[in-house]
């Protein structure tokens, strides 16, 4: 009951099952208020490390003194990345004298929210503040916080500076070049996130410039006719709160028959307002072009025309994936035959650190 993904453990015939394990994504509040300590975390299984990047459990990758923390890693979740990075630069601390953590937006992911979105968070000892207890927050309540906290510190933050290549040099201190210049380092950790560059349909008119890939401002569109394509939390998301804006008609296109990966609550919601008229939804659709006044969408092998002002399209990202591996990060578990034996208990533990269930 007090899973905010819904449905993901039931009591069939009795017995604790695990009947949606998909939709967990690791808040852990079962565990926290199971009263007999019967419900423990478990990690996914080591198969799914294929598509990760290989990280010790203190978060090292392949690379010696470069980490990886954070939604990259396989988490999702602002606790996780927080407590990853709080947890990583305390273990380098340990190791070198000096340490600050850098990133090129503060507010990472959660700044690209929507305005006013309410942030789900976990108890989680924020470093440099302490205690933070907030279970629910607007997006720029999180922001204001994480901002004042940064201001109370040291460390520098370079905005608007992309990384586009980490080498390690022969004395073993890395060069970071950037878009702006070049960096040493001793240690690197990377806190990129998966968002990566949203992925494009490939849809003749995509260029338009109506359409878009990101929504900040819902409540500047009004009196429009709008279509949002995708099937996940952010696409309805982004459809109900265009829905909710006056004058707007939204259209919801989805190539599936079904949401079957979003969150228990946006489900409810979603049917709520299908149900009301308030948007409607398009399941086995996909659109075909996007003309300066329609869009060409099609239903079930039929197409139709319906007129347009804005679409948005969710789709997804290219996670930086390619990135990591250019610049040497091995993805997967490791052939442990080849590791020294330290490294290889290492290897075992990391495998199932990679992602919770
Ligand atoms: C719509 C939506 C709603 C969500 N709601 C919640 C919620 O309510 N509660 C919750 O706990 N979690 C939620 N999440 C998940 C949560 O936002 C993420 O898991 C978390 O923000 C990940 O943090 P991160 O620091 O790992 O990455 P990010 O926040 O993605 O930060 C990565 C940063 O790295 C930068 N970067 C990337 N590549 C480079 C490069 N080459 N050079 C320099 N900088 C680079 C990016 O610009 C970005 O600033 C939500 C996610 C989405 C998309």
């Amino acid at each position: 009951m007090v899973c905010p993904e819904g449905d993901v453990l039931a009591m069939l015939g009795g017995q604790a099952v695990l009947v949606n394990g998909y939709k967990c994504i690791g808040h852990s509040l079962c565990a926290e208020a199971c009263p007999v300590g019967a419900i423990t975390m478990v990690m996914a299984s080591p198969s799914m490390s294929a598509d990760l990047p290989y990280l010790t459990p203190e978060y090292e990758t392949s690379i010696q003194n470069m980490f990886i923390v954070g939604e990259l890693g396989g988490m999702a979740l602002i606790k996780h990345a927080i407590n990853q990075g709080r947890d990583c630069v305390d273990n380098i601390s340990n190791r070198v004298k000096a340490m600050g953590a850098a990133r090129s937006v503060p507010g990472g992911t959660v700044a690209k929210y929507p305005r006013q979105k309410l942030v789900m968070t976990s108890p989680v000892n924020f470093p440099m503040y302490g205690k933070f207890n907030k279970l629910q927050l607007s997006k720029e309540e999180l922001l204001a916080f994480w901002e004042k906290v940064r201001q109370r510190s040291d460390f520098k933050v370079r905005m608007g500076e992309k990384v586009e290549e980490i080498k390690k040099e022969p004395d073993g201190i890395f060069t970071i070049v950037t878009t702006k210049g070049q960096h040493r380092s001793h240690t690197v950790i990377l806190g990129l996130g998966k968002a990566g560059i949203p992925l494009k349909l490939g849809v003749k008119g995509e260029e338009l410039p109506k359409v878009m890939y990101r929504l900040l401002e819902a409540d500047h569109y009004i009196n429009k006719k709008i279509l949002v394509v995708g099937g996940g939390d952010s696409a309805v998301e982004a459809a109900m709160g265009l829905a909710s804006q006056v004058g707007n008609q939204v259209t919801l296109s989805y190539r599936k028959d079904s949401f079957s990966r979003i969150k228990e609550r946006n489900k409810h919601r979603v049917e709520e307002f299908r149900r009301t008229g308030k948007m409607s939804v398009v399941f086995n659709s996909n659109p075909v072009e996007f003309k300066q006044d329609s869009v060409l969408l099609e239903v079930q092998g039929k197409v139709e025309e319906i007129p347009n002002d804005f679409v948005w399209i969710f789709a997804g990202g290219v996670p930086p994936t390619a990135f990591l591996k250019k610049i040497g990060i091995d993805f997967g578990t490791r052939d442990v035959t080849l590791e020294s034996s330290k490294e290889a208990k290492q290897n075992a533990i990391s495998k199932k650190e990679l992602v919770e269930a």
